[in-house]
């Protein structure tokens, strides 16, 4: 069918006859969220002529829930989203209120930056940065339908029955789709922050014979800052050394902490509050159908769950510089109205509080990832790719991730070149795909560090060393980064060495630096490298007994201290690494029947048929698939 006897079978009246001539692009990214924004900006910056669309030009990069960016796990995903050349990290180095480092006590493979954004000051930076993008249209209309001719997309149609032109199209349309939001035995159709739903698009995707999932999330009330008795919570500040997101703004100053956030516990008052009522809470009343996130549950959730546990930890965490809104980061909650207000009355400090937003639930519609390739592409639909909580995730790194990758792909298959696939060895971009598109998730995925085999190799400090080259090699790294970036990767090269090959006698000075260090004597040379393994030295105390070393900047110096300290530890998972990558390059035809395989179980011919695994890695991954069955693909495509 094409464009336009659409718009005469759909009634819908062509009131831009001039536009719709000029309204043909190359991609069309639907949604302005964390995804879209990605998305778009790598569309335009790789030279796609883009149009992004969004229901509320007002609502770019929205922040419905926690305002924050990283945290474990979600900090490594901000910083590779940034090595591969895409846009949140530099975004959150500009607005944070407050940052930490988390997980400082454990090893470096779960140190994870986390900061306290300021959301209105996030959207106002995201949205100027795509306003001044070039290739890039930004358009307020929410899209009912997407088009397309031979299987393959051709256009897309706003609520206006404006019809685009377009050759491909991402849908990273997060909570929106058929959003109903849910307090106590109230629902309505919306979408978050009191936004519109939309409601037509699902239609337009099942009627493509995609199969499609009923998901939930929930939010906490927020409390006016000024009700809340500040003296009776504890105060917790961000760190005295901040250490910027971006690896562009690496060893740079880029402003103090502005912000506390407040620590204050649940009580026994505020649990026999939520157990009176849960017989009125819609989760467990039956009001609520979508599946919620197991790793975000609500405070009503927790109280059941955990009945044991005495109090729960919350946050009162701040969400601007000139706003007295504070979000109860640990609450969210579907209750009714009066009963939440009640509870948050039992908190030491909120006796008094007054709630500017209730906590509420949200339900919407997003794909069952299955449906996609590792590419974010659609198998059914060509040219049409699907990013962010559309795609059956929770949280904004994750989005931004998702949609980084599927604007890249999108515009390398329009240019006819290779796609980027990052494997689980590279990256938890890559780990958040594969897990996606091989096991496909029953509840909103969330990135955690255990989803990762490699956790040691795909730390955050080193996201550069890993993806910066791909994002070098696809067009989105300019010539200053890629400068910047060799110049500090040659550094720890050379600087790893020289520790190795520096020798240090075993003098007066050596004695009483490693007396003063609690480390045990030594009576012979030792190497600076060998005297940075031993847990109780850091790089940076050797500078007293290690003098011909030169000035390195902070973020070599800590890069050398991980490689030299856990160099045991990071060979062995390169090893295991390669011999991942071995099954990996074992290639499947995409499109193989598995039901004529002989010897296949029916569950694996059925799983197999279901994923159309790219490689024998992949098949190994799929739930269902077992050794035996891996071995007979090994013999059937004469890999043995
Ligand atoms: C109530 C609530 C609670 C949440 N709780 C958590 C949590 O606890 N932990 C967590 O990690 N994450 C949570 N999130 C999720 C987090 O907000 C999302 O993960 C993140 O915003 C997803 O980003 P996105 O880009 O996929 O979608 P969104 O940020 O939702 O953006 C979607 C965009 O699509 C646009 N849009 C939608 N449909 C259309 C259409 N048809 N045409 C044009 N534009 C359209 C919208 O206008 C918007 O710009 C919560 C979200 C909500 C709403």
């Amino acid at each position: 069918m094409t464009n336009s006897n659409y718009m005469e079978n759909n009634n819908y009246t062509n009131t831009y006859d001039v536009a719709i001539t000029n309204n043909s692009y190359d991609v069309a990214v639907i949604g302005a969220g964390h995804a879209g924004v990605e998305a778009a900006l790598s569309c335009a910056r790789l030279g796609m002529k883009t149009i992004l669309f969004t229901i509320n030009m007002d609502a770019v990069a929205n922040m419905p829930c926690n305002p924050s960016i990283g945290g474990t796990a979600k900090g490594h995903l901000v910083r590779e989203i940034d090595a591969l050349g895409g846009e949140m990290a530099k975004s959150a180095d500009k607005i944070f209120l407050q940052s930490r480092m988390l997980n400082l006590g454990k090893g470096p493979a779960v140190h994870s930056l986390r900061i306290q954004a300021d959301r209105r000051e996030y959207q106002k930076v995201m949205k100027h940065v795509l306003e001044k993008q070039e290739n890039l249209s930004l358009k307020q209309a929410e899209i009912v339908d997407i088009l397309t001719e031979d299987g393959a997309v051709t256009g897309v149609v706003t609520h206006l029955g404006a019809v685009f032109n377009v050759k491909a199209a991402i849908i990273c349309t997060g909570t929106y789709l058929n959003g109903r939001i849910i307090v106590g035995d109230h629902s309505f159709c919306g979408g978050p922050d009191g936004m519109f739903a939309a409601t037509k698009l699902t239609k337009s995707i099942e009627d493509k014979g995609v199969s499609m999932m009923r998901f939930k999330t929930g939010t906490p009330s927020r409390i006016n800052r000024r009700s809340v008795d500040l003296t009776r919570l504890e105060r917790q500040d961000g760190d005295e050394k901040i250490v910027p997101m971006s690896f562009e703004n690496e060893d740079k100053f880029i402003g103090e902490n502005l912000e506390p956030c407040w620590l204050v516990y649940t009580n026994a008052k505020t649990h026999q509050v939520i157990k009176d009522n849960l017989h009125r809470s819609p989760l467990y009343s039956g009001n609520i159908h979508g599946i919620g996130p197991r790793y975000c549950p609500s405070i009503e959730d927790k109280i059941v769950r955990f009945a044991d546990k005495e109090r729960h930890q919350l946050f009162l965490e701040p969400t601007g510089r000139d706003t007295e809104e504070m979000y109860l980061q640990g609450m969210s909650s579907s209750l009714p109205e009066d009963v939440q207000i009640e509870m948050i009355h039992t908190l030491p400090g909120f006796e008094n509080a007054e709630i500017m937003r209730i906590g509420y639930a949200i339900e919407y519609d997003c794909v069952d990832p299955l449906e996609l390739r590792a590419t974010l592409e659609f198998k059914k639909i060509k040219n049409l790719y699907g990013a962010g909580q559309f795609n059956g995730t929770s949280g904004y790194e994750e989005a931004a991730a998702q949609g980084l990758i599927a604007g890249i792909n999108a515009s390398l298959k329009l240019k006819g070149e290779e796609p980027l696939i990052l494997d689980r060895s590279t990256s938890y971009i890559g780990t958040l795909i594969d897990d996606l598109v091989t096991k496909g998730t029953r509840e909103p995925y969330r990135i955690m560090t255990s989803r990762s085999e490699y956790r040691l190799l795909l730390r955050q400090d080193n996201a550069d060393e890993r993806l910066m080259p791909y994002g070098r090699k696809i067009g989105l790294i300019n010539d200053e980064r890629w400068a910047h970036f060799n110049e500090k990767w040659d550094m720890i090269r050379a600087e790893t060495e020289r520790v190795e090959r520096t020798y240090l006698s075993p003098n007066g000075e050596l004695k009483e630096f490693l007396a003063e260090h609690n480390s045990s004597a030594v009576t012979t040379g030792i190497s600076v490298a060998d005297l940075l393994r031993r847990p109780e030295i850091t790089y940076d105390s050797l500078a007293a007994v290690d003098k011909e070393r030169p000035e390195l900047p902070l973020s070599v110096r800590e890069e050398v201290e991980i490689t030299v300290k856990y160099d045991g530890y990071i060979k062995r998972q390169t090893e295991q690494v390669e011999q991942f990558k071995k099954l990996e390059q074992k290639r499947l035809p995409e499109d193989f029947d598995y039901t004529s395989l002989a010897g296949l179980r029916l569950e694996a011919r059925q799983k197999l048929n279901a994923v159309k695994p790219s490689n024998i890695g992949q098949a190994g991954r799929i739930s269902g698939v077992s050794p035996a069955d891996i071995a007979i693909l090994l013999v059937h495509f004469k890999y043995i």
